[in-house]
């Protein structure tokens, strides 16, 4: 089954302004504008996402998957407080991958409409530090266990434990797809582990997912069904 996680990291000032580039980049999004933007259309910052270092979930990706992430970031739209009944108020584009505090990490760059009726206010929001992260889920196919490359799901091995000399932690191995993203405020990320989607797993819901239970890095976690996804609850 294919298993969600989200990469969270702080919004950031662009370091040069807006250029052409930006909006060429744009315009070869999948669903791309329907119009034609000029730079007069458009506010652009930056995020700095989770890379090659371990996060805060013990998980981390491999260097050589960042390219990849990265790409898949382009496009993915961005809610406010992952409220998911509400419009997208932004999207992820293009970016680079920069090195930071001796990691490698993904830092694409968002744009949203300066003449949409509350575009100064996110401007405001973000620019002054209210809103001050973004987080975006993605798709990825394995936890492999850091210590024994197996998969961190039904080896012995404990993250953030140590194995003579070596923290353990995982990769998120086989990443897919990068879902929608979510400005958020500090410290508003929940950190409740894995989440594993019925739409992702081929349509079909899986059987007797109420009484699932999970064993990740050691710990047992029960699954509960919400509208579109399950929600994995730590009760080890
Ligand atoms: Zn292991």
């Amino acid at each position: 089954m294919m298993m969600i996680q989200t990469l969270a990291g702080p919004l950031i000032a662009l370091s040069n302004a807006p250029a052409k580039s930006d909006l060429d980049e744009i315009r070869v999004l999948p669903n791309p504008p329907l119009v034609k933007l000029t730079l007069d259309d458009i506010h652009v910052r930056r995020c700095r996402l989770a890379g090659d270092r371990v996060d805060a979930h013990g998980g981390c990706f491999r260097t050589a998957d960042l390219d990849k992430l990265l790409r898949l970031a382009h496009g993915a739209p961005a809610l406010i407080g992952h409220d998911r009944r509400s419009p997208a108020v932004a999207r992820f584009f293009g970016g680079s991958i920069e090195s930071f505090q001796g990691g490698r990490y993904i830092v694409p760059k968002f744009y949203w409409p300066r003449h949409h009726s509350a575009a100064e206010d996110l401007r405001w929001q973000i620019d002054t530090g209210i809103l001050s992260e973004a987080s975006l889920a993605f798709t990825f196919e394995q936890a492999t266990c850091s210590i024994c490359s197996r998969d961190i799901r039904e080896c012995e091995h404990e993250i953030g434990k140590d194995y003579d000399g070596k923290v353990c932690f995982y990769y998120y191995d086989g990443v897919e797809r990068v879902l929608e993203g979510s400005f958020v405020y500090r410290g508003a990320e929940p950190g409740t582990g894995f989440l594993h989607s019925r739409i992702l797993a081929g349509g079909a819901p899986a059987k007797r997912l109420d009484t699932l239970t999970l064993k990740i890095g050691g710990r047992i976690y029960h699954a509960l069904p919400s509208e579109n996804e399950i929600l994995l609850r730590n009760i080890s």
